[in-house]
């Protein structure tokens, strides 16, 4: 893996599942890397949001195991730290989209399969295509359990569109919004679905740690 990664989770639309997913990686890549790095703090979470939904999270679960700074998304973080995760907002400036693509060696771009979701993914993709911004990723989030099959439509209509996308999305359930709520993480809510929730964000992360070294 790198030595440092920046993160921006980005979007032009809310509800996506954008903080969610800051939130459940820097929890995932501190759990991963504390050990090994010898310290406790190897995650930063940037709350770069105006609506500072991460921030409340982590003080509803305080003490939060990652250190959450608020701001907003062109600002310098404090440095010593191997993980950047940045939450931000829905309609980020040019500007503000220029100093993420960057400052950050991923765009990770949460989308749930539905139309509207798919139209603003589109022209979030095409405005970093517009900045020659190429280290991009769709992710799939609350996609709904089987038989619906609107995740695996989805993702056969990016693929055929050529774009780049986690071969692990995040499925639908409840648990997010309860762990949200008790400001924790998803794996700390005794119910075996968000067990398996959990188990999804892994994975992605599992997934861009390899693809970054
Ligand atoms: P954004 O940051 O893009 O606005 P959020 O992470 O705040 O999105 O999520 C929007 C809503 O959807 C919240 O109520 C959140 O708890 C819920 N949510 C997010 N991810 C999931 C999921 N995988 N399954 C079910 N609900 C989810």
């Amino acid at each position: 893996m790198a030595e440092e990664m920046n993160i921006a989770v980005l979007g032009f639309k809310g509800g996506v599942g954008k903080t969610t997913t800051a939130v459940h990686l820097a929890l995932y890549l501190q759990q991963r890397c504390a050990a090994q790095a010898g310290t406790s703090q190897v995650s930063l979470l940037l709350d770069a949001d105006p609506n500072r939904s991460a921030s409340r999270w982590a003080e509803r679960g305080s003490p939060f195991p990652v250190k959450v700074v608020a701001g907003d998304p062109t600002m310098s973080t404090p440095s010593g730290f191997q993980h950047t995760l940045i939450d931000t907002p829905a309609r980020p400036t040019p500007e503000q989209l220029g100093l993420l693509a960057e400052r950050c060696e991923l765009l990770l771009l949460p989308c749930s399969p539905d139309a509207l979701a798919l139209d603003a993914l589109m022209l979030t993709v095409n405005a970093l295509d517009r900045l020659g911004a190429k280290h991009y990723k769709v992710l799939l989030t609350l996609v709904p359990p089987w038989p619906n099959r609107d995740g695996a439509e989805a993702r056969s209509f990016l693929q055929q569109a050529g774009i780049p996308l986690c071969r692990q999305a995040i499925r639908r359930t409840v648990a997010f919004q309860r762990a949200a709520l008790e400001g924790v993480c998803v794996n700390q809510l005794l119910d075996p679905r968000a067990k398996q929730a959990w188990s999804d964000y892994v994975a992605v992360g599992e997934e861009i740690c390899h693809e970054q070294v």
